[in-house]
C-alpha cells in the first residue's frame, strides 16, 4: 500500500475531494504519513520588457491567503483526528509539487482534476496535468 501520501491542496472543491481521499487512504493503512503541500507563488507583472514585482502590500494579501488555505486543510485534518505534516513552499506548483515527492520519497500523489482556475472545457487544469504527465510515481486524479 502507499505508506507517505502526498496531496497537493489548492482550497479548491477538487482539492477538498482530494482531501477526502487522502485521508481514506492514511487511515486504511497503518503507518502511514501525509504530507500537504501548497504552493504559492507573488504574482509578477511586465512593465515594457521586464517582470516586476508587485507592491508589498498586495504580495502580503497573497501570503496571507496562503497561510489561510494552510490553515483551513489544518482544520480539516484536525477535524478528521489525522496527523499530517502541511507545507507552504514558494514556487510554481507543479513543480513544487513534484519536487517535494521526489525529495521526499512519496508513495502517491492525491491531487484534485481542477482547481481555482476557469476553462472547464478541459478535465484537467494545468498543474494536475503537469503533475500527472512528469510524475514518476502513481497519481490519483480526483474529480
Ligand atoms: P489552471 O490553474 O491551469 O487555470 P485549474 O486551477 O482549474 O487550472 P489546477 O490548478 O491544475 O486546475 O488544479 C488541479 C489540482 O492541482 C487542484 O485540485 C490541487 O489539487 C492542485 N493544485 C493546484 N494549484 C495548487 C497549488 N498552488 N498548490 C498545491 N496544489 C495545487
Ligand atoms: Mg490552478
Ligand atoms: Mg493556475
Amino acid at each position: 500500500l502507499f505508506s507517505k501520501i502526498l496531496l497537493a491542496y489548492d482550497g479548491s472543491k477538487a482539492a477538498n475531494k482530494a482531501l477526502d481521499r487522502a485521508v481514506e487512504l492514511a487511515k486504511v493503512t497503518p503507518g502511514s504519513s501525509l504530507h500537504v503541500v501548497h504552493a504559492f507563488e507573488f504574482p509578477r507583472f511586465f512593465i515594457g520588457e521586464a517582470l516586476a514585482p508587485l507592491p508589498a502590500s498586495v504580495n502580503k494579501d497573497y501570503y496571507d491567503l496562503a497561510v489561510q488555505t494552510t490553515e483551513e486543510v489544518k482544520r480539516r485534518l484536525a477535524d478528521e483526528g489525522l496527523n499530517a505534516k502541511v507545507e507552504l513552499l514558494q514556487g510554481a506548483p507543479a513543480e513544487t509539487i513534484l519536487k517535494y515527492a521526489k525529495d521526499q520519497a512519496v508513495d502517491v500523489i492525491v491531487i484534485g482534476s481542477r482547481g481555482l482556475g476557469g476553462i472547464r472545457e478541459f478535465v484537467l487544469g494545468s498543474v494536475s496535468h503537469n503533475v500527472v504527465q512528469s510524475a514518476r510515481i502513481p497519481v490519483l486524479v480526483v474529480k
